[in-house]
């Protein structure tokens, strides 16, 4: 459920405290402490799992899905678009291995990703 030594399970805890902007029971939504975008929100699931190759509960995929969608309206984002993103292990690019889906916005996205 929580790794004592992940960053982001101190973040669900408590013993960090990050600058949230939504939560319910199952995900925590917070700012990113060095944001790519006007707008960059990582949504985490309160379960510690470590990559997006890790996830196997269906209820945990909807939940982040769902508050990104959520950070997206009360950001200001929906309007005009925004991107997600999650990058899974060392060639994906991540860096925190607790889950974690990047919402991105406030500006024009391009494509592809380096
Ligand atoms: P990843 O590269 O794993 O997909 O993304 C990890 C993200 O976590 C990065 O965008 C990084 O800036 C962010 N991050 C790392 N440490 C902290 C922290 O202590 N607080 C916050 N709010 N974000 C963090
Ligand atoms: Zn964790």
């Amino acid at each position: 459920m929580s790794d004592n030594d992940c960053l982001f399970c101190k973040m669900v805890s408590g013993d960090i405290s990050p600058d949230i902007v939504y939560e319910n029971d199952h995900v925590l939504a917070f700012r990113d402490i060095n944001p790519r975008a006007p707008v960059h929100v990582l949504v985490i699931p309160k379960n510690h799992v470590p990559t997006l190759a890790d996830l196997d509960n269906p209820e945990i995929a909807a939940q982040c899905l769902l508050a990104a969608k959520t950070v997206a309206e009360l950001e200001g984002l929906s309007e005009n678009g925004y991107r997600t993103v999650i990058n899974c292990k060392q060639w994906g690019g991540q860096e925190v291995y607790h889950l974690h889906l990047h919402v991105l916005g406030g500006r024009a996205m391009t494509w592809p990703p380096g």
